[in-house]
């Protein structure tokens, strides 16, 4: 089924929705690749941190992986980390659109993982602006945190978010035939399998 938008682009309405459509379509190879670079440099922060507490030894509170070794501020700002997550939630809803089949069953996955993960972070931002904690802690804490500590349990959330953001990316660049015929974008890397 092919819509008169896709077929004449110049039908397209202007604004937010053709931004949209562009996104999931001409220039979803680039919105991809620069989202995967973010995601990636913030996940190896994680793992740096972690190396730095189990490996190193170091305090917690000063494993502050490499950019907040720098500029510590990064580490121990609330509203940065929520920032992030709320930046991941937009992202991969954003991009959503432009999967299709089982590319698009793990990044919704990822979708839901990170909605959670956002919900645990406003919770974190809220107590923060609220100036009192939850639980009875001295620290504001997330719902989670009540069973895994901070560090060990936001290594676990981006990990769980990252995997299947990695099997959807798999299935999106090496689509099967009536996915690949579906697809939009220029993501495939055998766009021709969709005249099998
Ligand atoms: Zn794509």
């Amino acid at each position: 089924m092919a819509s008169t938008a896709f077929t004449h682009p110049q039908a397209q309405p202007d604004g937010a929705r053709s931004f949209f459509g562009k996104l999931n379509g001409p220039w979803h190879k680039r919105a991809l690749q620069a989202f995967m670079i973010i995601v990636i440099a913030h996940w190896a922060e994680h793992l740096v941190q972690a190396y730095q507490v189990y490996v190193l030894q170091w305090p917690v509170h000063q494993a502050r992986g490499v950019l907040g070794q720098a500029f510590p501020w990064l580490v121990h700002s609330e509203v940065l980390h929520y920032g992030y997550a709320l930046i991941m939630l937009v992202g991969i809803w954003t991009l959503l659109p432009g999967f299709v089949g089982r590319s698009r069953a793990w990044w919704l996955a990822a979708l839901v993982i990170q909605f959670w993960h956002h919900i645990e972070h406003a919770l974190l931002q809220g107590q923060v602006i609220a100036g009192r904690t939850l639980f009875g802690s001295p620290v504001p804490t997330s719902i989670v945190q009540l069973w895994f500590p901070r560090l060990e349990l936001h290594l676990f959330y981006n990990t769980v978010v990252f995997v299947p953001m990695m099997v959807a990316m798999y299935y999106h660049v090496f689509p099967g035939g009536p996915d690949a015929a579906r697809m939009r974008c220029s993501c495939a890397l055998h766009p021709h399998a969709a005249t099998n």
